[in-house]
């Protein structure tokens, strides 16, 4: 993961965060977490029954002195974290602290209020699963064993009776004769700050990957310079138009269109203005087309038009007007008189029970364009059914 630096950082891109960024946004937040539990223990001693009632003396002193303790560690880590951002340091060692302590903190806590505890179950899913969704898997894991081996040695010296079980509790606050609402409210409400971090953290990661998907097919469909589909959208388009069209029995037009001299616009002009007479090209292909053909750039300075439900006559016409509208817009250049440009197109137009494929269509139309260009440039030519491409 690359370390970046950057200043705000948005929450959406948490997962492009540096390690340190990272560990510093998991320091406050546990900081604060262990702080609520302090807060929730010192006021259960002091103002509930519940504390008088389960809390032993020693125990819930125990429990403080952990708490205590892993606030501090936070409070300490987030201050180093927050020197490191400030300073735009990077350190190996904060993050591999910060996990490892994640561990041992919710370990003492644990091993005060029980290890049979929903919390402990809860704590010991949600952590990995948030671990690795924000730092890499081989320091998560590491973490993950040692502290899960370290679960299970302190349950077998609670089943050998060298450890007390639940030590901050006198007397179980859930049994079959009784069932402490306090107790159950209470770890609920342990719970829930630390289900919603498990949370956040999960949502980011999917809405991340949800913009990704997005972006990688949209980029896997497009043309990037112009916005229009590229030629894998247009064949695929093509082919389902196709299988539509031997169903239905209606024509489908496709048209490839080429500019004229495009290279000597290049050439005079520069590659900047030749983009810019694409982009051009494309905003006028749009404005001529209906919404249910489809345009595509193929190539270079190459388009594809598709036109579903369209014969030959009806393709004349829209051809015709692309054509017209291409010769009559002026491409401004800075400095220097505009100019204008021209395209040749070939086309062709899948007969009533035809049974040839998009790339023998496609084919026909480009043996179209080459006799347009032959013809002289700036028309258009018709593959005819006589096997001769004809210009119109
Ligand atoms: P013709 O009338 O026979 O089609 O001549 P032409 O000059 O248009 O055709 P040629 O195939 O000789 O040249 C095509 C040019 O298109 C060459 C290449 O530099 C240019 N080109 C291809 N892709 C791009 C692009 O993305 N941007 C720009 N600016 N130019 C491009
Ligand atoms: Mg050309
Ligand atoms: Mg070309």
């Amino acid at each position: 993961m690359p370390a970046v630096d950057r200043n705000p950082l948005p929450i959406t891109d948490l997962l492009d965060w540096s390690d340190r960024d990272k560990s510093l946004l998991l320091s406050v937040l546990t900081g604060l977490l262990m702080l609520g539990f302090l807060g929730w223990l010192l006021f259960t001693v002091n103002y509930t029954r519940f504390g008088e009632q389960f809390l032993s003396v020693e125990g819930a002193g125990l429990a403080r002195d952990i708490f205590l303790f892993n606030v501090i560690g936070w409070l300490l880590l987030s201050c180093w974290g927050m020197a490191l951002h400030k300073t735009k340091r990077h350190s190996v060692a904060y993050p591999n602290v910060c996990i490892h302590f994640f561990g041992f903190s919710f370990l003492g806590i644990g091993y005060v209020m029980g290890l049979y505890n929903p919390i402990v179950g809860l704590v010991l899913v949600g952590s990995p699963l948030t671990g690795f969704i924000l730092f890499d898997f081989k320091r998560v894991t590491c973490s993950l064993v040692i502290h899960t081996v370290m679960v299970l040695a302190i349950y077998a010296l609670i089943v050998q009776g060298k450890l007390q079980y639940a030590p901050m509790l006198k007397a179980d606050p859930v049994t079959k004769d009784l069932v402490s609402v306090y107790w159950v409210n209470s770890m609920i409400a342990f719970a829930t700050p630390f289900l919603a971090m498990v949370f956040g953290f999960t949502y980011v990661l999917l809405r991340r990957w949800q913009i990704r998907e997005k972006q990688i097919r949209a980029l896997a469909v497009t043309d990037p310079l112009t916005g229009l589909d590229n030629r894998r959208a247009l064949f695929d388009q093509f082919s389902y138009e196709l299988a539509r069209s031997r169903r239905s029995g209606n024509p489908v037009s496709v048209c490839v269109m080429d500019l004229d001299h495009f290279k000597q616009i290049n050439d005079r002009y520069g590659h900047a203005i030749g983009d810019k007479v694409l982009l051009m090209v494309a905003r006028v292909l749009r404005d001529c087309l209906r919404e249910t053909d489809r345009i595509g750039r193929i190539g270079g300075e190459e388009f594809m038009l598709l036109m579903p439900e369209t014969d030959q006559q009806g393709a004349e016409k829209v051809i015709e007007r692309c054509r017209q509208r291409l010769n009559d817009t002026p491409v401004e250049v800075e400095g220097q008189a505009p100019f204008h440009i021209s395209a040749s197109f070939g086309v062709t137009c899948s007969g009533t029970g035809d049974t040839l494929g998009e790339e023998q269509l496609f084919s026909r139309a480009d043996q179209a364009l080459y006799l347009a260009k032959e013809a002289g440039r700036n028309r258009m030519a018709f593959w005819s059914l006589s096997q001769e491409a004809v210009p119109a």
